[in-house]
């Protein structure tokens, strides 16, 4: 039913309700399993940009007074057809991005579920209010729309983290600018155009696809309230500086170097299944991958290589496209041959490569972007492969004598998105939890990304601003508080001038 709106030579923009393309600058974009171009997409100048913000700026008004829980049931609407269309959404993940297909389904569905959640608005905009703040004074708190927002999204969610972003602005009366990863924008239109099938009016969402130029046409307009990021730490740091420095509501989500603890006491078996899908899941794209796994103890160390070692032989890698597959493609040919470079470091330092994937092959193949899993042991504090951000298959063991050393590690590391602990100590989880410097913490779970309904970020260089994303904290970011004190004067309460500070007496 829907399929005539993947099949376009040129990925363009989403105007005013209309697939737009015009003559600007483009860019291929690669299907990482055969390295093959399939498709281009546009790459907005300003005036682009300022088009979709005037069209999101004449939408407002009426957006804003539309009933929150109309707004909502547009929300709902479009939850049925992000399932009902599941299937061809991931496949458009897959062909784009390179990740598994049931890897891609899981992305959708954890996008899904902030769909779902931001249709709970009008329960959430609920405000606050107060009775009799004095003698027949009522105070109430209520949280308004900002006006134009906009989302800045990454490669590796390309479902995910623009539903992360816009259906709570919308539902929040905010109309909204989309500019997702220029590297795989189809699914990320796709579900645009789902949006305005289910209801939501044109203008409400508009999408431009583009690079930097399009960004800072976004960051410079004085009509863009706020901007949500989600992407590298640099670019995160300058989203921040730049946005704020014009006036504008930021928050920049960045990268990630997370840390995993094994404990003596783990379970190992569990700790390496854990691990396994954690570091080299969706290839390492993940800002929530497990890159790094400290053991406790020469002992773990050794188990957990033997079991690592053993799972990474039954690691089957190839085509997304392909059930049974654990593993795809790297994005894109460029970042391949960055994450080979950190393999190449890794040993020029010094560290012990036991698993190398660089020589894969996988039939049929040859032109993708398959890097296979490679594991590190002697990993170092000082070496390129533990201080930064790989994005890739690359999963390294560091050795520590205790949990103190271990949790000074992360806490010295500039990244503070998510770490986990296993173990079957309650006191040292609860003393891990309760000290580790990050802001996303699991317990014997790798990947402890938020639900929902509650939000998601990191602490320190992993994020630039004062609200995480999504949930609870994203209602406060696409919105701002008003408190109105008012009093109606009758016969009784008249009083003359007050000079005195006034109390509630
Ligand atoms: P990226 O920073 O290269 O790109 C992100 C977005 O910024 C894209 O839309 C891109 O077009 C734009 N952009 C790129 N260069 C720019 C520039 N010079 N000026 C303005 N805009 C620019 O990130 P990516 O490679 O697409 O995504 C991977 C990164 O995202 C990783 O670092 C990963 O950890 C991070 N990430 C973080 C989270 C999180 O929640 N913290 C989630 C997903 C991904």
């Amino acid at each position: 039913m829907h399929n005539d709106k993947s099949v376009t030579s040129t990925i363009g923009h989403l105007i005013d309700g209309q697939l737009v393309t015009r003559a600007e600058r483009t860019q291929p974009v690669f299907n990482p399993a055969t390295g093959q171009s399939t498709t281009s997409v546009a790459l907005a100048g300003k005036a682009t940009v300022q088009d979709a913000i005037a069209s999101a700026e004449r939408a407002f008004p009426a957006w804003r007074n539309t009933p929150p829980l109309k707004r909502a049931r547009v929300l709902s609407k479009l939850k049925v057809l992000l399932e009902e269309n599941a299937d061809q959404i991931a496949a458009m993940i897959t062909a784009e991005h390179g990740k598994v297909l049931s890897d891609a389904h899981g992305e959708l569905q954890r996008g899904i579920e902030n769909v779902e959640y931001a249709s709970y608005a009008p329960e959430l905009l609920k405000g606050e209010h107060s009775r009799n703040v004095g003698p027949g004074i009522d105070s109430w708190s209520e949280f308004q729309a900002l006006g134009v927002t906009a989302g800045i999204t990454p490669f590796n969610f390309p479902a995910m983290v623009p539903l992360w972003m816009w259906p709570m602005a919308v539902a929040c009366g905010n109309t909204f600018v989309l500019k997702p990863s220029e590297r795989d924008p189809g699914s990320t239109l796709f579900i645009a155009q789902l949006a305005l099938e289910a209801g939501l009016p044109p203008g409400v969402l508009n999408v431009v696809n583009g690079d930097k130029e399009a960004v800072d046409a976004l960051l410079q307009d004085p009509r863009v309230k706020a901007v949500s990021f989600v992407g590298s730490t640099p670019i995160a740091e300058y989203i921040y500086a730049e946005g704020c420095r014009h006036g504008k509501r930021v928050q920049a989500l960045g990268g990630a170097k997370n840390h995993a603890i094994v404990m003596p006491d783990a379970d190992i078996g569990n700790a390496v299944s854990a691990m396994m899908g954690a570091a080299y899941g969706s290839c390492g794209e993940r800002c929530m991958a497990v890159p790094l796994i400290v053991c406790v103890g020469d002992e773990v160390a050794g188990k957990m290589i033997a079991g690592l070692s053993a799972a990474i032989g039954d690691m089957k890698v190839g085509p997304g496209t392909d059930e049974g597959n654990d593993m795809g493609p790297l994005v894109t040919r460029q970042h391949f041959e960055k994450v080979r470079g950190y393999v190449d470091a890794g040993v020029a330092e010094g560290a012990t490569l036991l698993v190398d994937g660089r020589g894969l092959e996988v039939p049929g193949h040859e032109d993708g972007y398959f890097l296979g899993p490679c594991l590190f042991d002697h990993v170092k504090p000082g070496m390129k492969i533990y201080q930064e951000e790989i994005f890739g298959p690359v999963l390294g063991i560091v050795r520590v004598k205790t949990l103190q050393e271990g949790m000074d590690l992360i806490n010295a590391h500039e990244y503070g998105n998510g770490t986990c602990i296993f173990t079957r100590d309650g006191e040292a989880a609860r003393y891990f939890s309760d000290h580790i410097q990050v802001g996303m913490v699991g317990v014997n779970v790798p990947l402890p990304v938020p639900v929902a309904y509650h939000s998601f970020g990191g602490w320190k260089r992993s994020l630039f601003g004062d609200l995480h994303a999504y949930g609870p904290d994203a209602v406060r970011f696409y919105t701002k508080r008003k408190t109105i004190t008012q009093r109606w004067p009758g016969a009784g309460v008249r009083e003359g001038a007050v000079f005195s500070f006034p109390s509630s007496r």
